[in-house]
């Protein structure tokens, strides 16, 4: 089975993702992390694309649409969730024809619907342990003992350079512009169902475990 998560920045694509490889053996292909691991190494892609992430534009199409073609060809074990991919028109036909040359299909694309205000928040607050890659969050997910990881016991801690107010706006514009109006493309062919992103992580889980299980 082979999903797109779709939706804003700290709509939760990335968490839901993360959940649904740890219960289905799925694959999570987040373009944001091949580009960060890019920028990290230093390689051409990221030096590319360094400048244009920081300021919270979008990358170019054939960039991301080739790293998403590499990440295919090395297998996706359960299936793909598509987490932050595509994000423009072009990108979706790219998908298309990424998925036909592998004989491969999309089952359904999950919309996280939520309040662009909220987000700000959400956003702004959000951290990763720097060892293991657990989010965590000022407010909403706190480790359970102060300044130690909950999975691994690391002590250090990372926060996304554009995890800015102002980067965010961007972001967001950047999502209204080009990415939500993808959508009609799939609901052409009947594949979106919404969930309510502004629900509890765990609520959020469980209505796409039942889209995923037939049962919505
Ligand atoms: P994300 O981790 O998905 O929030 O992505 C972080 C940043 O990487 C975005 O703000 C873009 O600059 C870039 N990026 C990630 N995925 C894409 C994509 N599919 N198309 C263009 N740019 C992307």
């Amino acid at each position: 089975m082979n999903i797109i998560l779709l939706g804003p920045p700290g709509a939760g694509k990335g968490t839901q993702a993360q959940a649904l490889m740890a219960t289905r053996g799925m694959q999570q292909l987040s373009t944001g992390d091949m580009l960060r691991a890019a920028v990290k190494a230093g390689t051409p892609v990221g030096l590319q694309a360094k400048a244009v992430m920081e300021a919270g534009e979008l990358v170019s199409d054939a960039i991301v649409s080739a790293l998403i073609g590499e990440r295919l060809d090395q297998g996706v074990g359960g299936g793909a969730i598509f987490d932050g991919y595509p994000r423009t028109a072009a990108q979706a036909m790219a998908l298309d024809e990424l998925l036909d040359a592998r004989g491969m299909t999309l089952d359904h694309v999950i919309e996280l619907e939520v309040d662009e205000a909220a987000l700000i928040e959400r956003v702004e607050g959000r951290y990763t342990c720097a060892t293991c890659g657990e989010g965590y969050h000022d407010r909403f997910k706190l480790p359970a003992v102060a300044g130690v990881c909950d999975v691994c016991g690391g002590t250090e801690f990372k926060r996304r350079p554009d995890d800015n107010a102002a980067t965010v706006q961007t972001r967001m514009a950047e999502y209204r512009a080009k990415t939500a109006p993808i959508l009609p493309i799939y609901e052409a062919r009947g594949l979106v169902q919404r969930v309510n992103g502004m629900a509890d992580i765990d609520h959020v889980t469980q209505a796409i475990a039942t889209i995923l299980d037939g049962e919505a």
